[in-house]
C-alpha cells in the first residue's frame, strides 16, 4: 500500500497531453509495458536513454508503494526496416550483414542487450517476451480482427484497415486528410489508405526467408506491430496501465498496437501513455543503428563507468532531448566522481553504532521532485544540496541517500575507492612524483603535486602508500 505522506505522484500522459495524477486500475498490481529492442544490433546510447528512463519510471511506481508487472517485448522478427511495411525484416539483414542465422543474431543481440541493461542498474522487466516465441497468439489476434471485418488481404499481406475507425490517429494527433494529400509518393501501393499497416506479411515468393510461419492466409510472418498487441494483452489482459516507448513511436507503432487492441476490445486499451524524448549528438545529428553509432561498449573501452552514462541521462527530464557531446559526458564523470568520493568519505565517518533516519526535508523534496513527472534533475539537486548540508548528521545523510539511490539507481551501497577509475593522466602524475620522492628530489615532487592538484585532486602521503581522491 501507498505510504500516505508521499505526494501525489503525477505522470503526462501522451494521449491527453497532459499531467494527470496517476490512479492505477488495481491497488494490487500495476501492469506496465515497454516496447523492447529489435536484436539486430548493439543498442546505441539513445537507445538506452529510454530503457534508464523507463527504469527510472518503474523505481518511482516502486518507491510509491505499488507493485508493477513489468512485460517487455523482444523483437526479434517482423520489424521492416521501413516502418511503412516496406523492405527487408532487419533481422534477416542483420544476418546477412554477419553471416549467421537470423535465430543466431537474435540471441546475440538479446544477450549483449541484457548484459547493457545490467550494467546500467536497469532492473529486469517481470516478463519478456518474444515475438519469434508467440507466432500463435498472434495469428490468432489476426483471425479475430479479421472475423470483426477490420482486416483485407492483399497480394503482399493480410492489411488492417484504418478506415473502418472513427478516433484512428487519436494518440498522435494525427491530420488523416494532411497525409491523404500529401501520399501521392506513397511506396507501398497494396494499401487502400495511407495509414493502413500490415498484419500479416508473406513471404516472397522467390525468396526463401529464414524466419517464416504458415498462417490461414499463406507462409509468412507477423507485422512489427501485432506482436505488442497480442503479448501485452497475453501477458496484462486487456486494459492495462502504463505504456511507454521513444516518441518516434507515437505516429506509427503505438497507433497501430492501439487501433488493434480497441478494435478487439471496444474499450480503452492503456490508461497512461508516457513517451520519452531522444538523444541526439551535437550538431542536431540524429543517433541511429544505421548511422552515427555509440554504444555503452564504446564507452566502457574509454575507461567510462556505465553508470556515469545513466548519471548524465538524469541532467534532463525525459520529455526533454539531451544532447550528447563527450565534453557534456566528461562533465557527467566529474561530478559522478565527486558524488563516489563524497559517499565513500561519508561511509568512513559513519558510526556503526547508530541508526541513521531519513532527513525529512532533503527526501520530501526529493519525492516532490520525481513524483511531479519524474523531474530527475531537481531531484539530483537535492541530493547534492543535502550532501552539501553540514547541519546533517552523517548516518542520517547516508540513510537518505540509501533511499534516494533506491530511485535513481546509482549502487551508492556499493561505491568503493577503486571504483572511481582516476585519469591514467593523473595516474602518470603520480608515480612521476612517486619516482621523485624515491630520489628525495622533493622540488619536483611538490610541484607534480600542486599540478595534481591543480586538476582537481587531492594527495594524501601515508606510510606505505599515497592515496589519490578527488576534490569535494
Ligand atoms: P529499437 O531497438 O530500434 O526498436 O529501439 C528501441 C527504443 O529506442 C525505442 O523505444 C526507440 O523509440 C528508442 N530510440 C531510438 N533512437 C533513439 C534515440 N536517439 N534517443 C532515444 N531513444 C531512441
Ligand atoms: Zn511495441
Amino acid at each position: 500500500m501507498r505510504n500516505a505522506d508521499i505526494p501525489d505522484l503525477k505522470l503526462y500522459n501522451t494521449m491527453l497531453r497532459k499531467i494527470e495524477k496517476f490512479i492505477p486500475i488495481s491497488n494490487d498490481i500495476v501492469g506496465m509495458y515497454t516496447c523492447g529492442p529489435t536484436v539486430y544490433n548493439f543498442a546505441h546510447i539513445g537507445n538506452l536513454r529510454m530503457y534508464i528512463f523507463e527504469d527510472i519510471l518503474k523505481r518511482v511506481l516502486l518507491i510509491n508503494g505499488y507493485n508493477i508487472k513489468h512485460v517487455m517485448n523482444v523483437t526479434d522478427v517482423g520489424h521492416l526496416v521501413s516502418d511503412d511495411d516496406n523492405g527487408e525484416d532487419k533481422m534477416e539483414v542483420g544476418a546477412k550483414r554477419e553471416n549467421k542465422t537470423a535465430f543466431e543474431i537474435a540471441d546475440f543481440y538479446f544477450e549483449a542487450f541484457k548484459k547493457d541493461l545490467s550494467r546500467l542498474s536497469i532492473i529486469n522487466p517481470s516478463i519478456w517476451c518474444k515475438a519469434t516465441q508467440h507466432i500463435k497468439e498472434q495469428i490468432a489476434f489476426v483471425e479475430k480482427l479479421e472475423s470483426k471485418g477490420y482486416t483485407y488481404v492483399s497480394n503482399d499481406g493480410v492489411y488492417f484497415d484504418t478506415s473502418k475507425l472513427n478516433n484512428y490517429g487519436e494518440l498522435a494527433k494525427l491530420d488523416l486528410e494532411g497525409l491523404k494529400e500529401g501520399a501521392r509518393v506513397e511506396s507501398n501501393n497494396q494499401k487502400k489508405n495511407i495509414t493502413d499497416f500490415a498484419l500479416w506479411k508473406f513471404s516472397p515468393k522467390d525468396v526463401q526467408r529464414q524466419m517464416e510461419w504458415d498462417s490461414p492466409w499463406g507462409k509468412g510472418f507477423p507485422g512489427w506491430h501485432i506482436e505488442c498487441s497480442a503479448m501485452a494483452m497475453k501477458y496484462l489482459g486487456e486494459q492495462f496501465d502504463i505504456h511507454c516507448g521513444g516518441i518516434d513511436h507515437i505516429p506509427v507503432h503505438h497507433t497501430n498496437e492501439i487501433a488493434q487492441s480497441e478494435s478487439i476490445t471496444n474499450k480503452k486499451w492503456v490508461n497512461t501513455w508516457l513517451h520519452g524524448e531522444f538523444l541526439i549528438l551535437e550538431g542536431n545529428e540524429k543517433m541511429a543503428k544505421s548511422g552515427k553509432f555509440i554504444t555503452l561498449e564504446t564507452l566502457i573501452e574509454k575507461n567510462i563507468n556505465p553508470l556515469v552514462y545513466r548519471y548524465f541521462c538524469m541532467n534532463a527530464h525525459y520529455r526533454k532531448a539531451l544532447i550528447f557531446s563527450w565534453e557534456s559526458l566528461k562533465a557527467a564523470e566529474n561530478a559522478y566522481k565527486r558524488l563516489c568520493s563524497k559517499v565513500i568519505a561519508l561511509k568512513e565517518k559513519l558510526n556503526n553504532n547508530k541508526h541513521g533516519e531519513i532527513n525529512e526535508k532533503y527526501y520530501m523534496r526529493f519525492l516532490k521532485a520525481i513524483n511531479n513527472d519524474l523531474n530527475i534533475p531537481l531531484s539530483v539537486a537535492s541530493l547534492w544540496d543535502m550532501i552539501n548540508d553540514n547541519e546533517i548528521n552523517d548516518n542520517d545523510k547516508y540513510k537518505t541517500l540509501i533511499e534516494m539511490d533506491k530511485v535513481l539507481g546509482l549502487n551508492i551501497e556499493n561505491m568503493e575507492v577503486e571504483k572511481i577509475n582516476i585519469d591514467e593522466e593523473i595516474i602518470n602524475l603520480v608515480e612521476k612524483r612517486n619516482i621523485a620522492r624515491k630520489n628525495k628530489d622533493y622540488a619536483t615532487a611538490d610541484l607534480l603535486r600542486k599540478e595534481i592538484e591543480n586538476k582537481g585532486y587531492i594527495l594524501e602521503d601515508l606510510k606505505d602508500k599515497v592515496n589519490v581522491k578527488l576534490k569535494n
